[in-house]
């Protein structure tokens, strides 16, 4: 397999311009899933290129955007891995900021530039090309490999869970791995092990029925501001401790590995205090690291009420709004913290209503730090790039991945491919192509890696 392996990186090498048109020719495909545009038509394209790589594919329907998959399955008892991405983009506005048209891809100075080159074409074709290769090479994989490409991942995936939950037998895999999103700033390798969950709640206030004289009506009409902000004093501590009942009760505590490897993540107290607009961040690299991948955080994103105009308007506002979402951990419950705010707002301000959804709410989850999968993932990244990747016992951020655990029972490891500069959903977003070419050598020695781990009995 050692000599193939050769081959299939040298095949990945002379094959870089004929790639490089089937990133153009997806790319070029608009399929902006919040708008319905285009998405059929990148579904069926992305078969198709699938179908070139020699990968049996199809478009199966969900209850939204369709999804594509494909599977190569050398033989029944061999590993099995399931790569999952999404095809659909986001809206490219504003247009005119874009230094060449969003789905004219282009590439300037080493860099394809085109919305959704990044996220996240670019880097789900290195893995159907990687397969591709070895495809032509061996006439077979390593391993089996599964894809599946969802059209709505950047609408947040609401019909993702029920797509694996109806075909959890066809998915049936022993890890799902995600390239998405970009690597560290300083161009080192990441593995991320999870991601916080996001619960969206609205609490609005209404005590009149409409706004009252300040001076004539003050001291007897009830201010819905103060019944919120007391509400708010009473969830959340000066310290950031959450104050409803039971909201740490499920918290994932904290291992021994998880702790040593966020000490060894890349931390500068000026510099990360820059990338948020801070002079300093007056924390311990431990401290912030916990912060914003291993605990929960209650946060308020918007509160609304009175009036902040020219001039003075002395009223008592007949009503108050407050947005909030919060960020749940590993294995907190979405459904199970709404209840218990719903009970806590109940027992200290029952005349405020509590409307949960504002946002769309995703499950945390977190693949454990021992997971025998992280050494081969690794030592296929180490082939490829060099060096140790850093690895992120979780991401802040709120992404679909529970329901690889919850309905398949499958742990998840995301690898980025991407340069941190990648201008995801922005305008301008571009791929480093030597990043691209380097995911997909990465996913082809991954491929080897795992079967070499799995003969091993290592997996
Ligand atoms: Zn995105």
């Amino acid at each position: 397999m050692h000599e193939q392996l050769d081959h299939v990186h040298q095949n990945i090498e002379q094959g870089e311009d004929e790639t490089l048109q089937i990133l153009q020719r997806l790319v070029a495909q608009p399929s902006i899933s919040a708008r319905n545009e285009g998405v059929r038509e990148c579904a069926e394209l992305l078969c198709e290129i699938m179908r070139d790589a020699g990968i049996k594919a199809r478009i199966i329907p969900s209850e939204g955007q369709p999804v594509v998959y494909g599977e190569i399955m050398t033989d029944p008892n061999a590993y099995t891995l399931l790569c999952y991405g999404h095809y659909d983009v986001q809206p490219p506005e504003p247009l005119e900021e874009w230094e060449s048209p969003p789905f004219e891809p282009e590439i300037r100075d080493g860099r394809m530039y085109g919305r959704g080159v990044g996220d996240n074409k670019g880097q789900l074709l290195a893995h159907i090309l990687a397969t591709a290769h070895w495809l032509e090479v061996s006439g077979d994989t390593p391993i089996n490999v599964k894809f599946v490409f969802e059209g709505e991942e950047e609408s947040g995936s609401p019909n993702l869970r029920s797509f694996v939950r109806d075909n959890a037998e066809l998915l049936r895999s022993d890890l799902v791995y995600i390239s998405d999103g970009g690597m560290h700033p300083s161009g080192n390798p990441t593995v991320s092990l999870g991601n916080r969950g996001i619960l969206g709640v609205s609490l609005l206030a209404e005590e009149a029925d409409r706004d009252n004289h300040s001076g004539n009506k003050g001291g007897a009409v009830p201010n819905p501001v103060w019944t919120l902000t007391h509400l708010l004093s009473a969830t959340v501590d000066p310290t950031g401790e959450v104050l409803i009942d039971g909201f740490y009760d499920d918290v994932r505590p904290i291992t021994e590995t998880e702790e040593a490897l966020i000490a060894d993540l890349p931390f500068d107290r000026r510099e990360m205090g820059a990338t948020m607009g801070l002079q300093e961040l007056n924390m311990t690299p431990g401290e912030y690291y916990r912060r914003i991948m291993l605990q929960p955080y209650f946060n308020i994103s918007g509160f609304s009420s009175g009036y902040v105009g020219p001039g003075a308007k002395t009223i008592i506002p007949g009503q108050a709004e407050c947005r909030i979402d919060i960020r749940l951990v590993a294995d907190q419950e979405t459904a199970d913290i709404a209840d218990k705010l719903q009970a806590h707002v109940h027992r200290h301000a029952p005349q405020v209503r509590v409307k949960v959804g504002q946002v769309g709410s995703m499950e945390p989850s977190r693949t454990s730090p021992d997971h025998p999968t992280i050494a081969p993932v690794s030592q296929a990244i180490r082939g490829v790039h060099g060096t140790d990747p850093l690895i992120l016992p979780s991401g802040g951020g709120s992404l679909p991945n529970a329901v690889w655990p919850q309905e398949l029972g499958t742990a998840h490891i995301g690898v980025p491919y991407a340069n941190a500069d990648e201008h995801n959903h922005s305008p301008n977003e571009n791929l480093r192509l030597d990043y691209f070419f380097r995911g997909i050598h990465t996913s082809a020695l991954l491929l080897f890696e795992l079967a070499r781990a799995r003969q091993r009995g290592q997996i």
